[in-house]
């Protein structure tokens, strides 16, 4: 609650290419309302100056984000802010399944469909972990670039949802992989993500900068309203093939295991109360605990 949009993520221009990195590393770019707002607000003003041509969003520190805030002491999930994506009752004077829709539709899926239509090129430079809610971001983005030090996972069916609220995982990974990484909440390697054509290129940590800022420079180079147009015209495809109808179905099956568990477990996130995250934390070093994802229960 003490931390400001403004800390939580960075913003910087260079060269034609707006960097935004999620800024609460020794949270492991956990990402609290503070955060997703602040990625929002960074988007936006990269859009507006005419000085940026292509996006790179990246994490702070080691990983590139663990997930969605459940349990730092910055999480800020009962703070009402100003609806930008979705226009629904506020959720924190809402009850049970009401709240939850309210709150995941705003914070979560209509605000990636905000930013995977942001006009201008952005690149994921995914520089370690990216767990959960780290993918909704990651795969919000045009082109993911990814150390060696990285994968990808979605553990979140150990909380008794099917998986993150984005729900892009089969059009990202391909149906197998998809479900491999759901079923085992495994970890897939950024070799294998890129085999499978989600990544556009793997680097060394010490290279992959230098390698994601060359494949911005590249982009760069071509014409502005051409580049947005191009964005436009493979969206609309990837569209037309059922991405928002499929995405909005599982959404309807996500709300419904949070309310599931609710009644038979007394929380949206069955197994995973933030009573038992708190005491987790706790117990661990600042360093270990931003975490895995999920709601507010
Ligand atoms: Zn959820």
């Amino acid at each position: 609650m003490s931390e400001h949009q403004d800390d939580v993520v960075l913003y910087a221009v260079e060269d034609g290419i707006a960097t935004i990195t999620l800024n609460r590393p020794e949270y492991r770019n956990a990402q609290n309302l503070a955060m997703i707002y602040g990625i929002d607000g960074a988007l936006k003003r990269a859009v507006l100056d005419d000085a940026v041509r292509v996006v790179v969003i990246t994490g702070a520190g080691s990983v590139f984000s663990a997930g969605h805030d459940i349990g730092s002491p910055g999480r800020d999930v009962h703070v009402q802010y100003d609806s930008r994506a979705a226009l629904w009752p506020e959720y924190t004077r809402a009850e049970a399944a009401e709240e939850r829709y309210a709150r995941e539709i705003e914070i979560y899926l209509e605000m990636c469909r905000r930013w995977r239509a942001a006009s201008k090129p952005t690149i994921a430079m995914v520089n370690g972990p990216c767990i959960a809610g780290g993918l909704m971001i990651a795969w919000s983005c045009d082109l993911i670039t990814a150390s060696t030090s990285a994968y990808f996972a979605d553990p979140v069916v150990q909380m008794g949802v099917p998986g993150v609220e984005l729900f892009a995982h089969p059009w990202e990974l391909g149906t197998r992989l998809a479900k491999e990484m759901l079923f085992t909440r495994g970890q897939v390697s950024a070799e294998r993500a890129a085999a499978a054509g989600m990544v556009a290129l793997v680097a060394e940590p010490d290279r992959l900068v230098e390698e994601t800022r060359a494949l911005a420079q590249r982009v760069a180079r071509n014409d502005r309203f051409a580049l947005a147009l191009a964005k436009v015209a493979v969206n609309r495809a990837q569209d037309a093939m059922g991405y928002h109808v499929g995405i909005d179905s599982v959404f309807g099956l996500h709300q419904l295991a949070h309310s599931h568990n609710a009644e038979v477990a007394g929380h949206g996130n069955r197994g995973v109360g933030v009573d038992a995250i708190r005491a987790s934390l706790q117990a661990e070093s600042a360093a270990a605990a931003g975490n895995v994802d999920e709601g507010k229960e």
